[in-house]
């Protein structure tokens, strides 16, 4: 028996859209924001432009204003986490400008704060709840691994150390799921396991030098959890995986201004992150040719983008006047997927 409550989601990509308040120092500033509707809808202004140019609508599955709570988000993001421990493979994706709010989605701003908890423990508990409300049907085991994924090539294992080092990435159908299989695998029993992890993790990049930490918004962050289950009567057993994705800054780098190193960073970000988006977009349009090997990126989640697994992309909009270029091309990238 399983619990396959969210059946109507399977295939599906959904898109949700997130505007991240405006911040104390700026709190006197204009928003881009216009207006939110009820059904998906975003209306963004832009001043520099005139006419019919000067305001946009854009359409998604959910719109969250700037008072969305972590709660809220996460009742909107359970369906998909849960139909892990029904054996779906699921990739949430968080993407946006640097200082959009992609790292307050996933992770939040603060560990200590249990309200403003990120979606990622928020999955985690939620999924150790349930299974523990299946314990007598199902045997569940829960595992994690954290992956960085920077300037497309190299791939840095953030195990419990400070160890990075370059893995690779194999689709082979033997590694059930785990395509970088040399990515150390935690085996974690309770939110309280992965709460440990996830501080040991901050501390390790916090004292790892600044350059550790500059680079976090240029490097894709991954957070896998694998699930495996045994039915009690039958034996039967089964597996899903879940992939929690901080995506690196989608913004684009003024190719005058940015030379030798920060240069290849950003055409290697804006390569893997198209290719991402080539891919959703060939899904969404149920293309017969989906082109996951663009990228390290799309290659490390090609079983679970696709098939039967479920994708939901949070983007992320900072309401600021400045931010307006970035913004359109954020909510373009968006629509493109959706
Ligand atoms: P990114 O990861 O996209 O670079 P961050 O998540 O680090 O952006 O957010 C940038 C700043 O905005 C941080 O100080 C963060 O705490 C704040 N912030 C982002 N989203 C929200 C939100 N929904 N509510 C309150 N503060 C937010
Ligand atoms: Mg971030």
């Amino acid at each position: 028996m399983l619990y396959n409550q969210v059946q109507d989601l399977k295939g599906t990509i959904r898109v949700y859209c997130r505007v991240r308040p405006f911040l104390p120092a700026q709190s006197d500033g204009h928003s881009t924001v216009d207006y939110i509707g009820e059904n998906g809808d975003i209306m963004i202004v832009n001043p520099y432009k005139q006419g019919k140019d000067a305001r946009k609508i854009f359409t998604f599955n959910k719109v969250f204003g700037a008072t969305a709570t972590q709660q809220q988000i996460y009742l909107d993001t359970r369906p998909l986490v849960r139909s892990v421990l029904d054996g779906y493979n699921v990739c949430i994706f968080a993407y946006g400008q640097t200082g959009s709010g992609k790292t307050y989605t996933m992770s939040g701003p603060d560990l200590t704060t249990e309200e403003t908890w990120g979606v990622n423990y928020r999955a985690l508990r939620d999924l150790f709840h349930i299974s523990k409300e299946r314990m007598e049907v199902i045997e569940y085991e829960v595992g994690v691994q954290m992956i960085e994924i920077y300037n497309e090539q190299r791939i840095f294992s953030s195990c419990l150390n400070l160890t990075v080092c370059t893995l690779d990435v194999r689709n082979n159908s033997q590694l059930n799921g785990l395509n970088v299989p040399d990515a150390c695998l935690i085996p974690v029993k309770s939110t309280d396991d992965v709460l440990d992890l996830m501080k040991i993790g901050q501390r390790n990049r916090a004292v790892g030098a600044t350059a550790l930490n500059e680079r976090s918004s240029r490097s894709h962050s991954i957070l896998t959890v694998h699930v495996r289950g045994k039915e009690m009567v039958s034996g039967s057993t089964l597996k899903g995986c879940l992939h929690l994705v901080d995506l690196a800054g989608s913004e684009r780098v003024d190719k005058s201004e940015a030379v030798g190193e920060r240069l290849k960073e950003a055409q290697h970000i804006n390569r893997s992150l198209s290719a991402l988006g080539d891919v959703i977009a060939a899904l969404a349009q149920k293309s017969s040719h989906i082109p996951y090997r663009n990228s390290k990126l799309t290659q490390v989640l090609q079983d679970s983008l696709g098939g039967h697994a479920k994708t939901l992309m949070f983007v992320h909009i900072n309401p600021m006047v400045n931010a307006v270029g970035e913004t359109i091309s954020t909510l373009k990238f968006a629509e493109r997927v959706a």
